[in-house]
């Protein structure tokens, strides 16, 4: 029999099985409703119940005190680095943005459409803004930045839900769905209610955070089969023992991660010093792109996929969200060890 799939892609990424299995069940008939969540109104009281759930759960697994507004909205990370500016850069015509990774540097570009955006510290700036986890150079936050009164705004997408922290601490935080939290088409924003007032009058109606927020993020169709499948992966992180259980799994999945590539003698190399490695996404290389090359065909032909490097950084890149498992990261270990001693 040939092995199970193991898909280490950066996102979209894998989905609890558990998850898929449900939403399988639910897909032509919700619950007795006799239709799917694809065919109701966004409207109406199952929906209704649907997006408030949902919303719930999130503050329940996080712990998100009550003067945050949870939004659904669309457009992706990239349209939420709009957002985020024009939302927020009014409140003193400019921001502060930390470049750790190509992610912070896209927001910091597209801020500058509606602000200035500096990398110096600025006591006056709107905004604080960082990438927690940049998913394409493996780079990982693992202390919450100290912004000295200025609102605190957090990029979280590839690394939301893998661990606990203090939401009180933030202004704004994004997360895209199609990492930890579900398929692609939704973002998660959390924003403090009292920077609801900033959106510069040019603000696209779809984007402006208080009106989707005082609409529930009705304002507008969402993506409603997709805030279904969050619903279900909440469920299932609650299950599994909420962010406790995420945060020990990402810890020792990395951790397996790491010491194959520090103990390989060089033959693999990981180019993120030990202090901000990221516990979602591992980047290395061989000791030559032909055995890059090499190792992305021997580990796909053992039905290990979607471990090819960011294209801006090449390599290979092994993403183990939420819902990649101890044991399947294992077997990657098991492989690499092998690939190494037969190639060394
Ligand atoms: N931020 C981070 C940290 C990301 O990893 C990504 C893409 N995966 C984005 C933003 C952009 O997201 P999107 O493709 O949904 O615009």
């Amino acid at each position: 029999p040939s092995n199970p799939v193991i898909n280490f892609g950066a996102g979209p990424a894998k989905l609890p099985r558990e998850v898929l299995e449900e939403v399988k069940e639910s897909l032509v008939d919700y619950e007795g409703t006799g239709i799917s969540v694809m065919e109701m109104s966004h409207r109406s009281a199952d929906y209704t119940k649907i997006n408030n759930d949902t919303q719930s759960a999130l503050k329940e697994i996080l712990n998100i005190p009550d003067n945050y507004k949870i939004l659904f909205l669309q457009g992706g990370g990239t349209g939420m680095f709009a957002a985020v500016a024009m939302n927020l850069i009014g409140r003193t015509g400019k921001a502060d943005y930390v470049v750790t990774g190509s992610w912070s540097k896209k927001a910091a570009q597209e801020a500058e459409k509606y602000g200035k955006s500096t990398w110096n510290r600025d006591p006056e700036a709107s905004y604080l803004y960082y990438c927690d986890n940049e998913t394409v150079d493996g780079v990982e936050f693992n202390y919450i930045p100290d912004s000295q009164g200025v609102p605190l705004v957090s990029d979280m997408s590839s690394n939301f839900l893998s661990r606990k922290f203090d939401v009180s601490k933030f202004g704004v935080i994004i997360a895209g769905a199609q990492k930890n939290i579900g398929p692609a088409g939704i973002t998660v924003v959390i924003v403090r209610e009292d920077l609801l007032d900033y959106a510069m009058p040019i603000t696209p109606t779809v984007f402006d955070f208080k009106v989707n927020a005082g609409q529930n993020s009705v304002n507008n169709t969402p993506p409603t089969f997709v805030v279904h499948v969050i619903q279900r992966v909440f469920a299932w992180i609650k299950r599994q023992g909420g962010l406790a259980t995420m945060e020990q799994n990402a810890l020792q999945k990395s951790t397996l991660l790491y010491q194959e590539i520090d103990n390989s003698d060089g033959f693999y190399q990981c180019p993120v010093e030990a202090g901000c490695r990221s516990r979602m996404n591992v980047p290395f290389k061989c000791k030559t792109p032909e055995l890059d090359e090499q190792f992305l065909k021997d580990a796909k032909a053992l039905n290990m996929i979607q471990l090819k490097g960011h294209r801006l950084v090449g390599g290979i890149r092994a993403s183990i969200y939420n819902a990649v498992t101890i044991n399947e990261t294992i077997t990657l270990v098991k492989f690499m060890k092998e690939f190494r001693h037969k190639h060394s």
